[in-house]
């Protein structure tokens, strides 16, 4: 069969002898395609009743459209599980877009630091009522050949984790540098910090560290492993230092070949 994938092995066998072992992995893959394809139809298919929920939910807490409620609290309640559940099947469909995707990354030319700017505003946002201080180091002449995207998902999860998992008034830097001919890019919190025994599971799907304090972040537990897979997309992989009570440090870098300079007679953004 032409379309069959068959894993080959060599181990060792008896003094100088290799066995070489072959395996048929071809049903594997389909049943893995099929998984793949499962999650981004249904995650597709959720959005469009929950978009309509949201949008009645919203209309019903708003005083000039809905009038007096009953329970105006119960509304806000479902209001925001709707958002937590909305925010899930998105970062589901993140996710199985990522997997599959095999676009070349040498064909497009990404502006991280134009990326940089959006993000900071976004952070700004999610910063107004924790109060850190949020500073941006970023290289104005670092570009990138990669998935816009993709690369956005991951620089984002990132730094919203920082400013989510940092108790109020603390401190996140976010860093984007050429160190030793690479592009790296590092996001450092004074936060809550992570055991030891977790930091291995992290970028499993679902994966959190404290289950009832991640709910009430809003987070889905999905987002180190979108990060874990767009990396791997870009030929790269997170390391994660962290210490309980001190804070964390989730870093990468690109290659050198991944590296695209700005031409200096242009104007950064
Ligand atoms: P979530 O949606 O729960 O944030 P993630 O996959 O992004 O999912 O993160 C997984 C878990 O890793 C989080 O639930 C949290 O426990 C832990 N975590 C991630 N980033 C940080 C951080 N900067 N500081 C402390 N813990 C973190």
């Amino acid at each position: 069969d032409r379309d069959s994938t068959i894993e080959i092995r060599m181990v060792p066998y008896a003094l100088g002898q290799l066995l070489i072992l072959g395996r048929d992995v071809t049903q594997m893959q389909r049943v893995n395609q099929m998984r793949k394809d499962f999650i981004a139809n249904v995650s597709h298919e959720l959005r469009t009743p929950l978009t309509v929920l949201q949008g009645y939910l919203e209309m019903m807490q708003d005083p000039d459209m809905g009038g007096t409620l009953p329970n105006s609290k119960a509304v806000g309640m479902m209001s925001d599980q709707c958002e937590r559940m909305f925010n899930l099947v998105n970062q589901l469909l993140v996710l199985s877009k990522i997997e599959v995707n095999r676009d070349n990354i040498f064909e497009y030319q990404v502006d991280v630091p134009a990326m940089m700017l959006v993000l900071e505003r976004e952070a700004e946002q999610l910063n107004f009522d924790r109060h850190h201080k949020i500073s941006f180091d970023i290289d104005q002449n670092l570009l990138l050949y990669g998935i816009e995207d993709e690369l956005r998902s991951a620089f984002t999860n990132l730094v919203k984790n920082a400013i989510r998992y940092t108790q109020n008034e603390g401190e996140v830097l976010v860093s984007w540098r050429e160190h030793n001919q690479q592009a790296c890019f590092k996001v450092t919190d004074n936060g809550d910090g992570i055991e030891e025994l977790h930091l291995n599971r992290l970028t499993e799907r679902f994966y959190r560290v404290d289950k009832a304090r991640s709910r009430s972040t809003g987070g889905s537990g999905l987002g180190l492993s979108i990060v874990k897979h767009v990396l791997a997309h870009h030929q790269s992989e997170l390391e994660i230092n962290s210490k309980v009570g001190e804070g964390s440090c989730f870093s990468f870098c690109f290659p050198t070949d991944l590296i695209v300079h700005r031409r200096k007679n242009k104007p950064a953004l």
